[in-house]
C-alpha cells in the first residue's frame, strides 16, 4: 500500500512566478499540477499552510508549521516541507528542536528555480524528497540536488547553483542516483513520547568581529533587554585581545549575567576556546563555545533555550550539549 504522506506547502522559489521580471509567491496550488507523477510514489496530501518569500519567515511560521505536524503526525507516514532555500536552514533547525522524539520523517525541499520553469530543480527536489518521507528516516532533514542532509547542520552555501546546501561538521545522511543510499547509522533514534516544544525567545544579538571593530559598538548592546550574545570570532574562535579588546565586552556581559557565546567565521571545523590564547582569555571572562555548530544552529537554539528557561545559566549549560543531534560526531 502507498504510503501516505502530507506535503506542507510555505513558499520559495519553487512556488513563485516571474512577473515584470521580478520573483514573486504566485499559487501554492499550481506545484501538484506540475508533478503528476507524485501520485506514483505516495499517497499524498496537500496543506497549502502559507505562501511567502522565506526572507520574510518570522518564528510564528515555525510554530506554525510544528503544530501542523504534531496534529497530523498519525495519520501520516512522513511529511515534506516546500519552503524557501533563504532561510530553510534556519526553519529546519527549529522544527529539529520543536518537534522532540521526532519518530518520523519530516523532509524539507526547495529549488533554485521555480518549478514552472523547464529548466527547474525543483522537479527532482520535490519527487525525491517525497520518496524519502516514505523512508525510515526519523528527524529533520533537508534534500536537495541529490543528496539528504540532518537539517541543523546545513548552511545555504550558493545562491545561484542547483547544489545549494551543505553540511560542514556531519556527513550527508542519504544520496540519490541510480541507487538511494541512506546511511543509517548516522541517523537519530528517537525514543520516547513525541512533545512539541513552541516557545523561543529572540532576545538574542550576533555580532561578527572583524580588525579595527569598536568595541564601544558593542557596549551599547549592553543597555538593552538582550539576553545572549554571539560573537562570531575567527577561526578557532579568537578575537581582537591586544588592541581594540573585546576581553572587557565579554566581561561587562557576563557579570550582568548575560551569555556569550563564541562562534567562528570559518564554515568548517568548530570553536575551541583552549587552543589559543585570545579565545582562552573570552573562556576566563566567562564566554561559552559554539563548538562545531553552525552559526544559524547556534543562533536558533539560543532563541530555543531562552524560551524554555528564564535563568540564563541553564540556558548556558544546556547550549554546549547536544538536544537534537546539532553539535558533535555522534547521532
Ligand atoms: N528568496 C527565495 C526564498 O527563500 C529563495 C529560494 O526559495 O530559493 O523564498
Amino acid at each position: 500500500m502507498a504510503k501516505k504522506i502530507l506535503l506542507i506547502l510555505t513558499g520559495g522559489t519553487l512556488a513563485m512566478v516571474e512577473d515584470v521580471g521580478l520573483l514573486r509567491p504566485a499559487d501554492n496550488r499550481d506545484i501538484v499540477r506540475h508533478v503528476p507523477e507524485i501520485s506514483k510514489i505516495a499517497d499524498l496530501t496537500v496543506i497549502d499552510l502559507f505562501n511567502i518569500d522565506s526572507a520574510d519567515i518570522q518564528i510564528h511560521h515555525w510554530v506554525k508549521v510544528a503544530e501542523t505536524i504534531y496534529q497530523h503526525v498519525h495519520d501520516y507516514d512522513g511529511f515534506v516541507i516546500v519552503h524557501g532555500t533563504d532561510t530553510m536552514t534556519y526553519t529546519a533547525t527549529a522544527l529539529s528542536f520543536m518537534l522532540n522524539n521526532l519518530h518520523k520523517p519530516v523532509i524539507m525541499t526547495g529549488s533554485q528555480k521555480p518549478i514552472s520553469d523547464i529548466l527547474t530543480d525543483a522537479r527532482n527536489n520535490l519527487l525525491n524528497a517525497i520518496f524519502l518521507a516514505t523512508q525510515d528516516i526519523p528527524e529533520v532533514c533537508i534534500y536537495f540536488d541529490y543528496k539528504l542532509y540532518r537539517g541543523n547542520r546545513t548552511k545555504k552555501m550558493s545562491s545561484t547553483q542547483f547544489a545549494a546546501f551543505s553540511s560542514p561538521n556531519y556527513p550527508v545522511l542519504a544520496t540519490v542516483g541510480t541507487q538511494i543510499q541512506v546511511q543509517r547509522k548516522l541517523l537519530r533514534k528517537p525514543s520516547g513520547m513525541m512533545r512539541v516544544y513552541s516557545n523561543f525567545d529572540t532576545r538574542v544579538n550576533i555580532q561578527r568581529t572583524f580588525p579595527g571593530l569598536k568595541p564601544s559598538y558593542l557596549t551599547k548592546m549592553l543597555d538593552t533587554d538582550v539576553r545572549a550574545i554571539i560573537l562570531q570570532g575567527f577561526g578557532m574562535g579568537n578575537l581582537p585581545s591586544v588592541e581594540n579588546s573585546l576581553i572587557p565586552f565579554i566581561e561587562q556581559a557576563t557579570q550582568k549575567g548575560i551569555i556569550v557565546a563564541i562562534a567562528s567565521q570559518s564554515s568548517r571545523g568548530g570553536v575551541s576556546l583552549d587552543q589559543y590564547e585570545s579565545a582562552n582569555k573570552a573562556k576566563a571572562s566567562g564566554a561559552i563555545s559554539t563548538h562545531d555548530m553552525t552559526i544559524e544552529t547556534s543562533l536558533v537554539k539560543m532563541m530555543y533555550l531562552l524560551g524554555q528557561f528564564n535563568d540564563n545559566r541553564l540556558v548556558a549549560d544546556n547550549f554546549e550539549l547536544s538536544i537534537a543531534g546539532e553539535l558533535g560526531s555522534t547521532a
